[in-house]
């Protein structure tokens, strides 16, 4: 899926993706979900211990 195709499935709520981060670019618009069908989530941290620690790799942030 490439990004334009993303975009143009802001209103997709996966309910698979809790996500609070409104000023992500994939936030689902008007509900707490993402609109991917699937996310990356890693360590920004080599020996991670908290939430903190990890990320969503796929976040960009609304222009
Ligand atoms: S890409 Fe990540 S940060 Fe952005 S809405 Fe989806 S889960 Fe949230």
């Amino acid at each position: 899926m490439n990004e334009k195709t993303l975009n143009a499935n802001k209103l997709f709520a996966n309910k698979s993706i809790e996500c609070s981060v409104e000023n992500c670019a994939y936030h689902c618009t008007g509900d707490k979900y993402c609109a991917l069908d699937k996310i990356t989530v890693a360590p920004n941290t080599p020996n991670p211990k908290e939430v903190a620690q990890t990320d969503c790799y796929n976040f960009r942030a609304v222009n």
